[in-house]
């Protein structure tokens, strides 16, 4: 199915308080599209459940999407900042809104009164308490629940009299009798429902608001929408929306159900086995285009060899073709061997300024600046100091929030670790002794404005070679010297990170260890 109308995609979630990776997926999805099509992405809030509206949510999804990059070219959007009064902005871009669905309010009840009107819809007096003995009967007949169509009898005069009597109800669809309802969906090929299957959904609740089918079919179609991305969750909501448009004599758009994101073992992502919020994962130190690309890879074949992608690369390389019919595992093991392959590749001054944050938090500024003497943990020199440990753990992270496990070492002034984890397997305490002495004469040699990891681990190996000796028997002990853990980062890169004074300092007290 094609369409010759320019596209337009849109991203339309509900402001539940966090934006979940799967709803990151979707947008994802609906703005490579929009941009690889030279086509506009939308954004809608769709807070016609007041019940589950946040407050701040839209302010909060507006961020993270601000964030990732993933912008919408229409929709509400954050204002500049009042600095004055701390406060987040909304304001809105485009010429079919308001985006917001509470502010379309007037709107969804003239098309409902429409289908009203036509024949399509009908009120419905029904109390709760009816509802629920109907369908506590349906049950027990071992029935489909279902709307059993009572107020459909209703005589005109009846309804008439019912609503100017004020009388609480709702506003339901008439679902067509024995009709198959299909489309062509982009994702999964033809679909097809018996629309006698379908409850006679409810388009608008006693409060006035819209029910989401209503609301999602009449702002698709008056926000001009070609393609409707989202989740295969929503499927079966879809011969609803399908008998709306017909009866209000409206094209549809193009359906595109994407598959669910899955837990390793299958189940449906959840919160149980690990975060499913993209806050939470920038919150743990993944980087966005790594968290981008991931998320884009979940459903979608690029039909290559190729792993990382950025986002221009995905804008190109994106198709509606390649997206998968079945579930989409998150592999959180994948998902961090992509996000050490973005850290390996940044330049490490501007990985700085993403890692900062969590040398912070784990108080490593505070310590680097206490060793150093500086008056605060902003100092330039705490951040040359941080700027060694990032240098020397970066090809090792996964994750930002791991900064200083590994480098812990470089943070503090005495290392304490018991003395035989200075000797290498096959060596011996007598030799361990004599190596560290002979490394200290040679070091103690280089001056300091050499001090550099290239420089000093090609004298240490040529110098090891010339006495015959082995790289384990030597090397072993000075890495453990240098930082007290028997896995750890490389000698060299810690003699130059800890300098040629502290570095001295460490192999003369692993000396002295092994003599006591
Ligand atoms: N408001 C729905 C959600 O929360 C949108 C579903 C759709 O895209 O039609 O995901």
């Amino acid at each position: 199915m094609t369409t010759q109308r320019p596209i337009r995609t849109r991203f339309a979630p509900s402001p539940t308080g966090f934006l979940h990776v799967g709803g990151l997926r979707t947008a994802l999805y609906a703005y490579l599209l929009a941009k690889k099509e030279g086509g506009t992405f939308v954004l809608r809030i769709e807070d016609t459940d007041q019940s589950r509206s946040v407050d701040g949510a839209v302010e909060n999804l507006l961020e993270t999407l601000a964030v990732t990059g993933i912008e919408p070219d229409e929709g509400p959007r954050l204002a500049d900042v009042d600095h004055d009064m701390d406060e987040l902005h909304v304001e809105e871009v485009g010429e079919h809104g308001p985006y917001i669905q509470s502010n379309r309010l007037d709107v969804y009840k003239h098309y409902a009164l429409q289908l009203v009107e036509q024949g399509d819809a009908y009120p419905c007096f029904c109390t709760p308490e009816r509802l629920e003995q109907m369908r506590t009967e349906q049950q027990k007949a071992k029935q489909p629940p279902k709307y059993d169509r009572h107020c459909l009898s209703l005589s005109e005069e009846e309804v008439v009299r019912r609503i100017e009597a004020e009388e609480s109800h709702v506003l339901r669809l008439r679902m067509p009798a024995d009709q198959t309802i299909t489309w062509e969906d982009a994702v999964r090929g033809t679909v097809s429902f018996e629309s006698n299957l379908i409850d006679d959904q409810v388009l608008l609740k006693s409060d006035g608001f819209p029910t989401y089918h209503l609301a999602v079919v009449v702002d698709d179609h008056l926000m001009e929408i070609t393609h409707v991305i989202r989740g295969e969750e929503w499927l079966s909501s879809t011969p609803k929306h399908l008998a709306l448009y017909n009866a209000f004599g409206w094209e549809p758009p193009i359906h595109v159900h994407v598959p669910l994101l899955l837990n390793p073992d299958k189940s449906k992502l959840s919160k149980r086995q690990g975060d499913v919020s993209v806050e939470d994962f920038l919150d743990d130190g993944y980087l966005v285009p790594a968290l981008v690309n991931f998320i884009a890879l979940l459903g979608w074949n690029p039909k290559s060899e190729q792993e990382l992608f950025s986002i221009t690369e995905l804008v190109e390389a994106f198709s509606l073709e390649d997206l998968n019919k079945s579930g989409a595992i998150f592999d959180r093991d994948k998902l961090n061997w992509m996000n050490g392959e973005y850290i390996k590749q940044h330049d490490t001054m501007d990985l700085l300024m993403h890692a900062h944050p969590f040398y912070d938090e784990k108080g490593l500024l505070e310590e680097a600046a206490k060793r150093v003497g500086a008056s605060n943990k902003m100092d330039q020199i705490v951040m040359e100091e941080i700027a060694k440990s990032l240098s020397i753990e970066q090809t090792r992270l996964e994750k930002l929030s791991q900064v200083g496990e590994e480098t812990d070492y470089l943070f503090v002034n005495a290392l304490n670790y018991p003395a035989e984890d200075l000797i290498w397997k096959k060596s011996t305490q007598e030799d361990t002794v004599l190596y560290l002495n002979a490394l200290q004469d040679l070091l103690s040699e280089r001056p300091e404005d050499t001090w550099v990891t290239d420089a000093l681990e090609k004298d240490v190996i040529s110098w090891i070679a010339e006495n015959n000796w082995k790289n384990g028997d030597v090397l072993w002990p000075l890495r453990v010297a240098l930082t007290g853990k028997p896995k750890s980062p490389g000698p060299f890169e810690s003699l130059w990170a800890l300098g040629k004074e502290r570095s001295l300092e460490r192999i003369s007290r692993a000396i002295e260890l092994l003599a006591a």
